[in-house]
């Protein structure tokens, strides 16, 4: 893969940082029309020159260059050198599962995660011998207790979707490590804007390229980011194999969304925070899950792994005194948060885990794992706070 065709200055961990690299890695002027924007490759084919001689591309479930380009800008941001796209966030999960878990392994999950992952390693994948256990990789002894017995590959999202519950990466990578195991971390929530898990010793990063990376409600996607040629290899094989390449448009259209993510993710940010401190001040607020404030159980981790001074991210949960039913007036009241399952737009959306995203978890995982019937997720977009905070309000007193 090419490197990136321009000097960038040296991370300082800042917000203009990964700036440049947003807006130029992967992409540089059409060699024949000089149109700044990396074209719309829509063709299946790519003719050959000869038997065996071509410039880079044949068929694009195989590779597609508007998917290259994608590909080669998320990589520069995870500080990385491959990555590889796929049709959803779940395609990029299943793709990880098949490519290195076969009949008889067994993999360590977070016991917090988005419920089509744990649906998929939950309903989907035992089947096929595959075994999973969910732990709660915030409690690193028990995640050290889980890596007694032989394990392959230990999937930890941090934050957690939707508790924010947060697992020290630097530590699980030692443990996984230790144990033999791959460390894949989803990246979703934070991005590489706010979170850099190679530099804390994962092997692989998983994105849902439909949420912050897009950020626009536009697309649906996926990707695997490494920086070990061998794992991703596997990995664009097992893609060839299945069939589970992202589409050259949805590529094109979250080119043009990731140019702004560092940008949005400062304002995602700072309107996530106002919005936690006022639910946190609010009289009928009994609590609120945010990284970013001060009263978070594990806000010393959130300061040490998350970039820009422990930024807290966009997302955030809360429950209303009165529980279910008070939560669920709340999440039926607001007019400019839109009730709706996805996160990581421009838009602000409010979602009922329970029925909504997290409705696949067992019962019995959901309501141990703090995923009540009251919680209410709210994914802080980029309005006027002032206005975010007065439909809550509002919809606090309905
Ligand atoms: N990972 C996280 C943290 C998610 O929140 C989601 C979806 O909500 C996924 C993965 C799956 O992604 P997709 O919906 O693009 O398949």
């Amino acid at each position: 893969m090419p490197t990136i065709p321009f000097e960038t200055e040296a991370e300082d961990g800042s917000w203009a940082d990964l700036a440049t690299l947003a807006l130029h890695a992967g992409a540089a002027p059409d060699p024949v029309t000089g149109a700044i924007l990396t074209p719309i490759y829509q063709s299946t084919t790519f003719v050959q020159e000869a038997v065996g001689v071509h410039k880079g591309y044949t068929y694009s479930r195989t590779g597609n260059p508007t998917v290259v380009a994608l590909e080669r800008r998320l990589a520069a941001l995870e500080g990385a050198e491959h990555a590889s796209c796929y049709g959803t966030g779940l395609a990029a999960t299943t793709a990880l599962a098949l490519a290195f878990l076969k009949a008889g392994d067994r993999a360590v999950v977070s016991d917090v995660a988005y419920g089509g992952t744990i649906r998929l390693f939950h309903q989907i994948l035992p089947p096929f011998g595959v075994q999973a256990d969910f732990v709660d990789t915030s409690d690193l002894a028990r995640l050290e207790e889980a890596l007694r017995a032989p394990a392959r590959l230990v999937l930890i999202e941090t934050p957690a979707n939707p508790t924010l519950k947060l697992t020290d990466i630097a530590e699980s990578a030692r443990l996984a490590h230790a144990a033999g195991a791959l460390l894949v971390v989803d990246n979703t929530i934070l991005t590489p804007a706010l979170q850099r898990p190679f530099e804390l010793g994962a092997d692989i990063i998983l994105h849902s390229t439909t949420k912050y990376i897009d950020g626009h409600n536009a697309t649906v996607g996926g990707a695997l980011v490494t920086r070990n040629a061998e794992l991703h290899e596997r990995l664009t094989f097992l893609r060839n194999a299945t069939g589970t390449i992202q589409s050259p448009f949805n590529a094109w259209l979250t080119l043009q969304g990731v140019k702004t993510l560092p940008l949005r993710m400062e304002r995602h940010c700072a309107n996530a925070l106002a919005v936690a401190r006022f639910l946190e001040a609010h009289p009928r607020v009994t609590r609120v899950h945010y990284p970013g404030l001060d009263s978070f159980p594990q806000r010393e981790i959130a300061r040490r792994q998350h970039r820009a001074g422990g930024a807290g991210g966009a997302l955030l949960a809360f429950e209303v005194e009165g529980g279910t039913e008070a939560g669920i007036r709340v999440l039926n009241n607001t007019r400019l948060c839109a009730l709706a399952e996805n996160l990581g737009s421009a838009e602000t959306l409010i979602t009922h885990p329970a029925s909504m995203t997290h409705a696949a978890v067992p019962v019995e995982q959901r309501m141990a794992t703090g995923i009540t019937d009251g919680l209410v997720r709210l994914s802080v977009g980029l309005e006027n706070p002032a206005d975010l905070i007065e439909d809550l309000r509002r919809a606090l007193s309905a």
